[in-house]
């Protein structure tokens, strides 16, 4: 599939394949969604990765979002130093989560308080436990096609009949635990609103990525979050944003500040930590007073709030709020698709790019809505997969790593220059073209 030389990364795999469940430590990197073999990393600068084969690509995935500065950001690594220089694990308070906390709540004000956890996956997890704590409802209303980690209660997805009950979407999930859990199309403000109707009094509370961005790039109408928080709340319902990937990403404050909209609880991850391991959920006193120790939801964490982590992130969002380079970034993401569908048009060849900020998504095939949007996974046209695989293998044997699946999202960093843009769009042309 490749002429490129990846003797080495094809033994890795095999060795690999014997010590972890596919050979990877997370279902995506395996290459499932595209055939071949996933290139071993060894190391990565700017917006370039080398693997073990010593073959560079130019990289659109970006560890899948936390690099808004692109790899070995020099102020990020700079910070990292002299706080491994202090220790790196204390298990107590400590003045650095205080720093990224302050700087966050000053900044985003409706978020008066937060709490650091490891991943985007125990954000949510715990946001919904606030929610159900603070409400003493039990049940969590999602959209089908939002990701929210692999909390066992959104691995789930619309169940057959039974008046919108979840079943499990990965083994090992209750169907039990799946009932709790409420699946609801995205762009189908009716659908919510009768599920509301049906349900509200026991929903806890509406979980939703205000930009999906994890079953490719699912762009919704303007008043979708505005009246999903109008039906949340006259029902009693508390409203989650995951900004888990939006965070700090689309805007500082993530969608919510962009579309001017104040969600109850938050969720972040991926930029927050600079690319180390942080999550963290926030919103209301009120409803944050709710976490232990100040309140009865328990949470806690061995490693939370890991100082270097900290130290990584408050790194990460200084140099975001002093750059401010949200409108550049936003701007070549929309070029990048506006030539690459130029190129598609000239060559007859089916083929769309939805942008949102620094995040793109290229759709092949005919997609056949009245708006020519995709705004719900089932919009996605059936070749997706089959003819992003093959767009996919050509780029990469051109040094152009996008993510390893035709539902993931590509991401730009200030490290992508537009010269390198140029290439990706060149790229892409010659793969139409063929
Ligand atoms: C990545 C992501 C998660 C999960 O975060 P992890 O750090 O991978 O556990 C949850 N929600 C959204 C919206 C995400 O993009």
């Amino acid at each position: 599939m490749t002429n490129l030389n990846i003797s080495k990364s094809e033994a890795l795999f095999e060795r690999a394949k014997k010590v972890a469940p596919g050979g990877v430590h997370s279902p995506v990197r395996g290459f499932r969604g595209v055939g071949g073999t996933p290139r071993f990393i060894q190391e990565a600068k700017g917006a370039f990765l080398k693997d073990v084969d010593g073959n560079e690509y130019l990289d659109f995935c970006m560890s899948w979002g936390p690099l808004l500065f692109g790899h070995q950001d020099e102020e990020i690594a700079d910070a990292v130093r002299s706080a491994l220089g202090r220790g790196w694990s204390f298990g107590t308070a400590e003045p650095y989560s205080l720093d990224l906390a302050e700087f966050i709540t000053k900044e985003i004000p409706w978020v008066e308080k937060i709490r650091f956890v490891n991943s985007g996956t125990e954000a949510v997890m715990a946001a919904i436990r606030v929610a159900r704590g603070a409400t003493g409802r039990n049940k969590i209303l999602k959209f089908e096609g939002c990701y929210h980690g692999h909390v066992d209660s959104m691995l789930v997805k619309a169940g057959s009949g039974l008046a919108e009950m979840a079943s499990p979407d990965s083994a090992g999930v209750s169907a039990q635990i799946a009932a709790e859990t409420i699946v609801v199309p995205l762009d189908d403000l009716v659908a919510l609103e009768r599920a509301l109707e049906l349900h509200g009094k026991d929903i806890a509370a509406i979980i939703v990525e205000p930009v999906p961005a994890n079953n490719g790039l699912l762009l919704q109408r303007e008043n979708f979050l505005s009246e999903l928080i109008r039906i949340a709340h006259k029902a009693g319902t508390l409203v989650i944003f995951d900004e888990v990937i939006t965070g700090f990403r689309i805007s500082f404050g993530g969608m919510a500040q962009y579309a001017g909209l104040k969600p109850d609880l938050v969720t972040y991850g991926k930029v927050i930590g600079g690319g180390f391991p942080v999550g963290a959920y926030g919103g209301r006193a009120e409803l944050m007073n709710f976490v232990a120790p100040s309140g009865p939801v328990y949470q806690a964490g061995t490693l939370s709030a890991n100082p270097v982590a900290m130290t990584a992130g408050l790194a990460m969002l200084k140099k975001l709020k002093r750059e401010n380079p949200y409108e550049r970034l936003a701007t070549q993401a929309r070029q990048v698709g506006i030539r690459i569908e130029a190129i598609a048009k000239d060559a007859g060849v089916p083929l769309r790019v939805q942008s949102f900020a620094s995040l793109f998504w290229m759709i092949l095939g005919d997609v056949k809505t009245t708006d020519g949007l995709v705004r719900s996974p089932e919009q996605t046209p059936a070749i997706q997969k089959e003819q992003y695989a093959r767009i996919f293998h050509r780029l990469l044997s051109d040094g152009i790593y996008l993510a390893p699946s035709g539902y993931e999202v590509s991401f730009l960093s200030t490290a992508h220059t537009d010269i390198l843009l140029d290439r990706l769009v060149d790229s892409v042309g010659r793969a139409i073209r063929q």
